[in-house]
């Protein structure tokens, strides 16, 4: 029987990818460039690869958040100072909120059924904006941010921690539903915690990571986890 459920924040609950072409658009316009969907594709791409480096433990997120900027202004021949676009980046970014649809129904349903825990990777200021923006925090019984913990999904050290922050915690009780492969599910696997990869774009599924379970809508969520 499920107890306890770790969501996943970005792109799980609320619409990150709004939210970045949001503040991206703000930050471009600020640089310099025009901000059509060519230079923001072209940023995204420099970005999930720096992230990809975080995960994989061969940069630190501090360096994520300035490479990034230093590369894609490099490539685009722009003379803008990366920190300077990182720090506006940043503050954009912690402004406003989207909801994924469905996902506020789905915390509502779910509160006072389960636990409920936020596992995000992230910094601290962006994500305790967007939250509160969102009045989110209410629905969670702790909220567990990469950066505030010193570590980042899917290392097991990260999970160990929000483990040990949960009272009573069983891991056949706890699930752990994210959007991202490389982080909630590789995750949540190496913690042995049974996984569920929110797929909206009903992709196929890897052999590894292997999620436990898929959904294809946030709906699908109370049914699944009533029957575990
Ligand atoms: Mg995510």
């Amino acid at each position: 029987m499920i107890k306890n459920i770790l969501f996943d924040l970005d792109d799980t609950l609320l619409d990150f990818k709004m939210a970045e072409k949001v503040a991206l658009t703000k930050t471009l316009e600020w640089a310099g460039i025009t901000p059509d969907q060519r230079a923001i594709d072209h940023y995204s791409k420099i970005n999930s690869r720096q992230w990809e480096r975080l995960e994989a433990g061969e940069i630190t997120r501090a360096q994520v958040k300035l490479s990034r900027f230093e590369i894609f202004f490099r490539e685009e021949g722009i003379g803008a100072d990366p920190a300077q676009a990182a720090a506006r980046y940043e503050s954009l970014l912690g402004q406003g909120h989207y909801w994924i649809p469905g996902a506020q129904e789905l915390l509502e349903n779910l509160q006072g059924k389960y636990r409920l825990y936020l596992a995000t990777n992230g910094t601290a200021s962006v994500q305790h904006g967007r939250m509160d923006s969102a009045g989110m925090k209410e629905y969670f019984q702790d909220i567990f941010i990469s950066e505030e913990l010193g570590a980042d999904k899917p290392s097991l050290e990260y999970f160990r921690i929000c483990f040990d922050r949960i009272p009573d915690f069983k891991p056949e009780e706890t699930l752990m539903v994210g959007d991202r492969l490389t982080s909630d599910i590789l995750g949540g696997n190496r913690a042995g915690i049974a996984t569920v990869w929110y797929n909206p774009e009903n992709l196929p599924a890897p052999d590894q990571p292997k999620p436990a379970y898929i959904i294809t809508s946030l709906d699908q969520l109370p049914g699944l986890a009533a029957e575990l």
